[in-house]
């Protein structure tokens, strides 16, 4: 059976989503915000942090596939659902729910790139430093870990676990 151990409760999450929202309005200023997610992995992050956003938004959806193991990517990532929003001459956030090696980020930012934003900026709810692999520039974080694999918030294991409202350690 596998073990979890909390890492983060519903109620710290909720506070550490409010101060990203408050920033991520704040910085921008009024200006509308093209919100980017990466499913299936971001989707509760990003309903909570677009309901914390004070400035107008608009949202999208890609979705990637790697071909690595259940618990880490292997940086051969294919786009599987296209984004379909123009976002040329916009402002991007792409929201995503971990970064762990930094490949799926620095891949995605290289595709929106191609589509000619007025900028493009990161917010990752999970930072996971050990095994980064590219130096990619993280925006917003809402939280950082050194390594282990989570589940919850978003976060699955073979598809199990997304809908817990905390997050956890998980030990196979
Ligand atoms: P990266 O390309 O940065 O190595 O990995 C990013 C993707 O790998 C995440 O979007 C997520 O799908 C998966 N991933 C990395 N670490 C974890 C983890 O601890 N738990 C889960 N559930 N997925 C992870
Ligand atoms: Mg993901």
């Amino acid at each position: 059976m596998p073990h979890l151990t909390a890492v983060l409760s519903g109620a710290e999450i909720h506070k550490k989503v409010k101060a990203l929202g408050n920033r991520i309005s704040v910085d921008y200023g009024g200006q509308e915000l093209i919100v980017v997610g990466v499913l299936k992995g971001a989707f509760i992050f990003l309903a909570d942090l677009v309901r914390e956003l004070t400035i107008p938004v608009q949202i999208d959806f890609v979705q990637l596939a790697s071909y690595g193991s259940d618990t880490s990517s292997s940086g051969c990532v294919t786009i599987s659902k296209e984004l379909e929003l123009d976002i040329a001459s916009r402002h991007v956030l792409v929201v995503e729910d971990i970064v762990d090696s930094g490949l799926t980020i620095a891949y995605l930012s290289t595709y929106l790139k191609k589509f000619g934003p007025a900028s493009v900026k990161v917010c990752v709810f999970i930072n996971k430093t050990e095994r980064r692999q590219v130096d990619v520039l993280l925006d917003y974080v809402g939280h950082t870990v050194k390594g282990g694999f989570l589940v919850g918030y978003g976060l699955d294991y073979n598809g199990n676990y997304r809908a817990l409202p905390g997050v956890y350690h998980l030990k196979v």
